[in-house]
């Protein structure tokens, strides 16, 4: 079956890839992101390939050709920056409205990740052919390169350490409301499946009306009047149901 999605983890093997730093190597940053993506996306129903997922070389055509043999109908090519700058940003092709990469690197922002900006680039000289070959050689499967941040940057190194996963998953986000599919219900009771149990419960026998209002809380202390009138309202169908 072909997956909508095929995830790639660029570099890999005798290729480091260069948003490489003390703390990590762009290649095994790039396939942590993608398999963690990969995990998330199969939990939410949607289906999803690798190009490659351990640490493998992967030359440019063989790359290309594992996307257009997929017949994915979208790539997500996961990369780390380098050289002079901070912050996320996304590639797109030229023949693409940019909208998949736009709606990435706004979820990405939202996690607070720094960002620059989304773009396109031709190869010098042929205005109709893209300069990156995930673009340009990838046929019918519409790429988006995710440049999460800068490897040799302070602030970026920092941010990614502690939020790579948040990133990750603000993709998985963004995938999720571009395509359609439900998102925030499933993820959360993924999340932390067993703090939900009582609100939904409470739901359910009428005693809390607005489900998601109370997910939004879930961590949140409650304050003595929420809990006296939880309660008197608990007492009240009790009483009912006598
Ligand atoms: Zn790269």
């Amino acid at each position: 079956m072909k997956p909508l999605i095929i995830i790639d983890p660029g570099h890999g093997g005798k290729d480091p890839g260069g948003g490489s730093n003390e703390y990590w190597l762009e290649k095994d940053m790039a396939l942590e992101i993608s398999k963690y993506q990969y995990k998330r996306l199969s939990e939410l129903g949607i289906s999803v390939q690798l190009t490659r997922n351990n640490d493998m070389y992967l030359s440019s055509s063989k790359r290309s050709k594992i996307v257009r043999d997929s017949e994915a109908k979208y790539c997500i090519s996961n990369h780390i920056n380098a050289g002079g700058g901070q912050g996320a940003e996304t590639i797109h092709s030229i023949h693409s409205d940019g909208k998949l990469a736009t709606k990435i690197l706004d979820k990405i922002r939202q996690t607070g990740q720094k960002t620059r900006r989304v773009f396109s680039k031709t190869l010098s000289h042929s205005p109709n052919l893209d300069y990156y070959f995930m673009h340009r050689e990838t046929g019918n499967v519409e790429t988006v390169i995710v440049e999460y941040g800068f490897a040799d940057q302070k602030e970026d190194i920092d941010r990614i350490l502690k939020h790579w996963k948040d990133y990750a998953e603000a993709v998985v986000k963004a995938i999720c409301e571009y395509m359609g599919y439900s998102y925030e219900n499933i993820h959360k009771m993924d999340e932390d499946r067993w703090k939900y149990a009582g609100v939904e419960y409470l739901h359910t026998k009428g005693i809390l009306n607005d489900l998601e209002g109370w997910k939004e809380k879930i961590n949140e202390p409650m304050p003595v009047w929420a809990t006296t009138l939880l309660l008197k309202k608990i007492f009240e169908k009790l009483k009912e149901e006598d």
